[in-house]
C-alpha cells in the first residue's frame, strides 16, 4: 500500500536499522526504543492488523516465531528474557497499521504490562 509507512520501509524508499530480511519478512529497530533493544518482525504482506488474518497467513504468523527466536539469541536477550509484544488497534496502541510484532528486551519487565 503506497501510503502504509510499513510498506514504504518494505520497498527500502525511506531508511531503517535493518537487521534481518527474508522474501516474506523484514525486522528492524525501532526509531523509538523501549528497552536496549527494540526490534519490529514485519510480514512484507499488507495486513493491517491480527484481525485481518486468515488461514492463508498461518505460515507468515509461524515463521514470525522462528524470526523472533533466532534474532532474540543473535541480541543475546534469549536467556534473560524477551517479549513478544503485537498491539491490536489503537486502544492497545497500534499507530501503524501494517501487522508487526515488538520484540524486546535488555531489561527487565513488568507484569501485568502498562
Ligand atoms: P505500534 O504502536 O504497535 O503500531 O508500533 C509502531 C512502532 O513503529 C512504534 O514503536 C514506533 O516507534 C515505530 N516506528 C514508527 N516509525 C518508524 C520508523 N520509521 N522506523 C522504525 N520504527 C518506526
Amino acid at each position: 500500500m503506497s501510503d502504509c509507512l510499513f510498506c514504504i520501509i518494505i520497498d527500502k524508499k525511506i531508511p531503517a536499522k535493518y537487521v534481518r530480511e527474508t522474501s516474506e519478512l523484514i525486522a528492524i529497530r525501532d526509531v523509538n526504543p523501549q528497552a536496549p533493544v527494540h526490534i519490529l518482525i514485519i510480514p512484507k504482506k499488507h495486513i493491517p492488523t491480527l484481525n485481518d488474518i486468515t488461514d492463508e497467513d498461518c505460515d507468515i504468523v509461524g515463521k514470525v516465531h522462528v524470526f523472533a527466536k533466532d534474532i532474540a539469541k543473535e541480541e543475546e536477550i534469549s536467556i534473560d528474557g524477551y517479549r513478544l509484544v503485537l498491539n491490536v488497534n489503537r486502544g492497545a496502541g497500534q499507530s501503524v497499521f501494517h501487522i508487526h510484532w515488538h520484540l524486546l528486551g535488555g531489561r527487565e519487565f513488568n507484569w501485568p504490562p502498562g
